[in-house]
Parts: structure tokens; C-alpha cells; sequence
């Protein structure tokens, strides 16, 4: 029937949006968890979705140890899951250079997953949307600002000493 699929397409968006903003709340849960504990790095969270269910959970750890997305890898994996059928849900933006610890954005580039969720860009001078941009350069759909003002808030004492250090 010609036509037949439109109102089914309308609903199939709308239930993504609500889908987004549900499991950015559970990545952002899970960057509470180590609020504090991160050093001088904001306390992120990573969830990774699997046909609309969550397989893996990561926060970032403290200075020189894993950061969100390399712990919910590494517990996907553990899990034995091919991050290829997954989608990512991370607070902020993957980190794009070699500081303490590799650049997420290449494990994400490597592990290719079918979709990433951003809550916000990361402000570091470095990085600023070149994370979000390596991933669409590898062909990565990736949707950013979802709930980013409750993530804004969440680390409002970071980003605004970040500003201050620029
Ligand atoms: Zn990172």
C-alpha cells in the first residue's frame, strides 16, 4: 500500500527521542557514581545499548585509568558482545588525543558501533567537537545535546573551572 509505512516511520523518530533521553539518564546515573572520584577529569558515563536493552555500564576513573567509554567496552566485550550492533550513550563527547590515557574517539572509530549518543562537546581546547567529527568521519551516526543541560549542570563546577584554565 503506497503510503502504508508513513505513520509507522513518525512513530518509529519519536520513540527514539524518548529512547535517547531515557538512556542518557542511565549514562548520567552512572557519571554520579564516581562524581568526585574522577580528579581533574569530569566524571562521565557511558552506557552501551543493544537492541534497545543495556549490556554495558562505564564512569570515568580516577587521573590515568580508564575513562567512561573504555570501561563499558571492556564490560561489553567481557560480556562477549560485538560493539558493532551497539549504540553508545556517553555524557560527553570521546576525548580525541593521547593524555594520560589513548584518545576514545579512536576506540570508537575502531569498534565502529552503529550509533553514538552525545550529551555535550567536550570544552577542552583540544577537542571541542573534533571528537563528534572523528566519528562521522568514520561514518558514525552520531546525535549530540541530548539532555545537556541536566549533564551542564551536573558538571558545572568542571566545565567552569575549565573555562577559567583557557
Ligand atoms: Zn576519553
Amino acid at each position: 500500500m503506497p503510503g502504508g509505512r508513513g505513520p509507522l516511520a513518525a512513530q518509529e523518530v519519536m520513540r527514539t527521542g524518548v529512547d535517547d533521553a531515557f538512556f542518557m539518564g542511565e549514562a548520567i546515573a552512572e557519571g554520579r557514581k564516581s562524581a568526585g572520584a574522577t580528579g581533574d577529569n569530569p566524571s562521565v558515563g557511558c552506557v552501551i545499548v543493544k537492541a534497545g536493552a543495556i549490556i554495558a555500564r562505564g564512569a570515568t576513573q580516577p587521573p590515568g585509568n580508564a575513562h567512561a567509554e573504555v570501561m563499558a567496552v571492556q564490560a561489553a566485550e567481557r560480556a562477549g558482545h560485538s560493539i558493532a550492533e551497539c549504540e553508545f550513550f556517553v555524557t560527553m563527547e570521546p576525548c580525541t588525543f593521547q593524555g594520560r590515557t589513548p584518545p576514545c574517539s579512536s576506540l570508537l572509530v575502531e569498534k565502529k558501533p552503529r550509533r553514538v549518543v552525545v550529551g555535550i562537546q567536550d570544552p577542552h581546547p583540544r577537542v571541542r567537537g573534533a571528537g563528534i567529527a572523528e566519528l562521522r568521519g568514520a561514518g558514525i551516526e552520531v546525535v549530540q545535546g541530548v539532555l545537556a543541560e541536566e549533564i551542564s549542570g551536573m558538571l558545572a563546577a568542571w566545565l567552569e573551572r575549565h573555562a577559567e584554565a583557557d
